[in-house]
């Protein structure tokens, strides 16, 4: 078997893969980035058309800053690649005002988005329910509802981000195996050694980006923070005439108290269809035991239960769905860690459903960290 040597190994090019990738190749270094499929691809963490980006992050404060700095990021590979990435369009956040209610395991979002905004320096407006009807009459907010609007946030191209940075990387030097599955990882004094089907590679340094298929790596007692939950996209069909959902911000609305009495969505990007969804926290043991099949009758629960009686302009008409999942911390934080110690092998968590729009610069620190 042959054997090959590179400075810096990055095992996983999903989000943060690819951007991991993009940065190290930047700068010139060595490196080789693996994946076991074709990404960008559908059967990971980081597909689906879109992705929402907003700057005041309820999820933390410490998120701002790298929030800000992965729209730097695109706004770069946009110029490089003459690709489109980020779309601009606004987005709010909607609050029932009625239950507390927490997203990704923070009390309070909607008030600790106001303040992260108002620190951070984030231009956002609070509107008042006549503006808000007046402007977004889709949404059937109660009475007691509160509404944040924030200018800089939108949607990403989840796809086009991969496969931008892994392009841009692949130009800027770095080589990139795909359908390539590694087996197993080694240390061995100062280097790796990683097992690739049919292949061999040392490696000075590693960063595993590997998303939920972290539990094939992990030690038991890592593995255990993380919880796969599987995720479902609608695609509903817009009623004509009542609303122009092209002109819609992104939206998420939070209306009760458990941790999936939350929704969000899009703009229509077609004039005939609006992706949303909801969350859910359900666990499932791993990523190939995920059920990629969405029944009628889950189609039917999502309408009775996240669209009737809180959004009008939509017909009960379901034209796709898609089969995500998030890999989840008990917090809901991110996880960037030594494996074993080892400042050389760095290892990411596919970062709780809210880490795409960090991702560009979460490539950029984890590069930092390894000392470039
Ligand atoms: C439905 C849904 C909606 C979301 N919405 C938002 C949002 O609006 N805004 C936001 O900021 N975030 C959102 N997120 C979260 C965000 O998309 C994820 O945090 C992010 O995409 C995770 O990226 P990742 O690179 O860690 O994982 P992935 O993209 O899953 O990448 C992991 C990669 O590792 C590869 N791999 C695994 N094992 C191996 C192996 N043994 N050998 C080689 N390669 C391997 C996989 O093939 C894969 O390509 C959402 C997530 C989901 C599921």
């Amino acid at each position: 078997m042959k054997t090959v040597s590179f400075d810096v190994v990055v095992v996983g090019l999903g989000a943060v893969g690819s951007a991991t990738l993009y940065q190290l190749s930047k700068r010139g270094i060595a490196a080789l980035g693996i994946d076991q499929f074709e990404p960008p691809h559908a059967l990971g963490s980081s597909h689906g058309e879109t992705r929402i980006t907003r700057l005041a992050v309820g999820e933390g404060e410490e998120y701002v800053a790298l929030a800000k700095r992965s729209h730097e990021i695109w706004a770069e590979l946009e110029a490089l690649s003459g690709k489109k990435i980020r779309t601009k369009t606004g987005g709010i956040l909607l609050d029932s005002g009625v239950n507390p209610w927490s997203k990704h395991g923070v009390e309070g979002f909607w008030e600790r988005t106001l303040r992260y905004a108002q620190n951070q320096q984030v231009s956002h407006r609070v509107l008042d329910l006549i503006e808000a009807n007046t402007n977004y009459p889709a949404f059937q907010l109660p009475a007691t509802g509160k509404v944040y609007w924030e200018e800089e946030a939108g949607y990403l191209f989840p796809e086009q981000a991969i496969e931008t940075q892994l392009d841009q990387a692949k130009k800027q030097g770095a080589t990139i195996w795909t359908s390539s599955k590694v087996k197993s990882i080694q240390s061995e004094g100062a280097h790796f050694r990683i097992q690739v089907e049919g292949k061999e590679v040392l490696a000075k340094q590693i960063v595993l980006t590997v998303g939920g298929w972290l539990k094939d790596f992990l030690p038991i007692s890592s593995k255990k923070k993380l919880k796969i939950c599987r995720q479902v996209l609608y695609w509903l069909a817009v009623e004509e005439g009542f609303t122009d959902w092209q002109r819609y911000p992104v939206w998420m609305w939070g209306y009760g108290a458990a941790p999936e009495d939350f929704i969000y969505g899009f703009p229509s990007l077609d004039g005939k269809t609006i992706k949303m969804a909801s969350e859910s926290f359900v666990e499932v043991d791993h990523p190939d035991q995920l059920n990629r099949e969405v029944t009628a009758e889950e189609q039917e629960i999502f309408w009775n239960t996240k669209v009737e009686g809180k959004l009008v302009g939509l017909k009960k008409q379901f034209l796709k769905t898609s089969v995500c999942f998030y890999t989840v911390t008990e917090d809901s934080q991110f996880l960037i860690e030594a494996m074993a110690g080892d400042k050389n092998f760095l290892w990411v968590s596919a970062c709780s459903g809210h880490g795409f729009k960090h991702s560009a610069a979460l490539g950029e620190h984890l590069v930092q960290r390894l000392g470039f």
